[in-house]
């Protein structure tokens, strides 16, 4: 290696050690078999609190069955583009079925939620636009604001009377959209689609919800928080992913035919990339089927989660207003998060510590997931290993 390379990679270990003294650094686990309630990781079997996996879709054996018969007959790759020889057999039923399942006129595919967020705020929005946000909103959502051009404006957590003033501040914008997540990523609340959806039509604004950690669990029917609030007439733009419930891979947008078009026309990152293998379509399929079927998984969920925040709560412990099946435990600074975080894994729980850049400073967290899998020992042996950590004093 030359010199200057060296020099190079001096600056970025120096970087590197201002985020390990500062508690930043990031080591990611290596999980060794399949994602469930119990994963491995070196050798050890631990307890697994932090996937996104909801409804431990990502290891049925339906799903991975649909995969496999799907490269049977369909073989891996897409080879191209979706606008160009892409779009296969696959791509379009999933996006047949999920205008179905979420009662839209139309639906398109993307390769993940992080890129549906990049297009369609992208094509949706530009110059001369407003796009306003949350400030808890996910990355993506600011990456997507960010790429757009637009003006971007920040309202307060769920602060409504912000978000007001915003709408009449940008009046003379050529467009408003306004973009939340329905519950929040890391802190587990709900979002006021209610009053966003009454605000932004008073104001002639277009409202995006994001649903990635809802879809498939919330609502009678698993379609999101929109459906559990009753106010998805008043969604313009509805984003869900096939990533986190439904245990696979994608990120889909629904909404009207014209919006579908649109979007299909105009968003870069579902036009300057190659289509998802047919096998992800396959699986989302068979993912989407059994959300459909078997409402006693989502059901099962929240009752877990539930038995879960009254185990916290009932020690006096922050679970920050959460409401369903994403719960953050606040710890505060991100060193501390960092020992809470590494004392339950020596108790064989798997959480790790979330810390900025994810949250705001001083409200790092551990964020607790369950899954329709986690039984009730599962449940007990975590409020278990909470309390003792909280008697040695490694959790104020
Ligand atoms: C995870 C997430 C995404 C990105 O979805 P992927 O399919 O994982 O890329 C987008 N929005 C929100 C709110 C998310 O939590």
């Amino acid at each position: 290696m030359s010199d200057s390379l060296n020099m190079r990679d001096a600056v970025l270990m120096r970087e590197l050690n201002r985020l390990k003294e500062e508690g930043l650094y990031r080591d990611p686990a290596c999980v060794e078999g399949a994602q469930g309630p119990r994963v491995e990781i070196g050798g050890t079997r631990y307890l697994c609190f932090c996937s996104n996996n909801y409804l431990s879709l990502a290891n049925h054996p339906e799903v991975a069955e649909a995969a496999r018969r799907a490269i049977d007959r369909y073989g891996w790759g897409s080879g191209a583009s979706r606008l160009v020889s892409g779009t296969m057999r696959l791509h379009r039923r999933i996006e047949e079925e999920l205008a179905s399942f979420k009662k839209a006129e139309a639906a398109i595919l993307f390769a993940t939620g992080y890129m549906a967020n990049l297009g369609v705020i992208s094509a949706l929005a530009g110059m001369g636009d407003a796009v306003i946000i949350d400030t808890l909103d996910h990355a993506s959502i600011i990456d997507g604001c960010r790429l757009s051009g637009a003006r971007l404006r920040v309202y307060p957590h769920r602060n409504m009377e912000a978000l007001e003033r915003i709408l009449r501040s940008e009046s003379g914008a050529r467009r408003r959209l306004v973009i939340t997540d329905t519950i929040f990523s890391m802190d587990g609340d709900l979002a006021p689609l209610g009053d966003i959806v009454s605000l932004a039509r008073r104001h002639g604004a277009w409202v995006m919800a994001d649903e990635a950690h809802a879809t498939g669990v919330l609502g009678a029917q698993g379609r999101g928080a929109a459906e559990l609030l009753g106010v998805e007439e008043g969604i313009d733009i509805s984003l869900g992913t096939l990533s986190k419930a439904l245990g696979g891979e994608g990120g889909f947008v629904t909404g009207s035919a014209a919006l579908v078009d649109s979007l299909r026309n105009r968003a870069r990152s579902f036009i300057y990339t190659t289509a998802p293998p047919p096998a992800v379509c396959a699986a989302g399929l068979a993912a989407l089927e059994i959300v459909r079927r078997e409402p006693g998984r989502r059901a099962a969920l929240l009752r877990t989660a539930d038995a879960l925040r009254e185990g916290l709560d009932g020690m006096g412990l922050d679970t920050m207003g959460s409401s369903h099946h994403i719960i953050p435990l606040l710890v505060g600074e991100a060193e501390q998060a960092v020992r809470v975080s590494r004392a339950l894994r020596e108790r064989g729980i798997l959480a790790p510590a979330i810390r900025p850049p994810t949250v705001p400073r001083g409200t790092s967290r551990l964020r607790l997931t369950v899954m329709a899998d986690h039984t009730g020992d599962d449940i007990r042996a975590l409020l278990e290993a909470v309390a003792r950590i909280a008697e040695e004093g490694v959790l104020r």
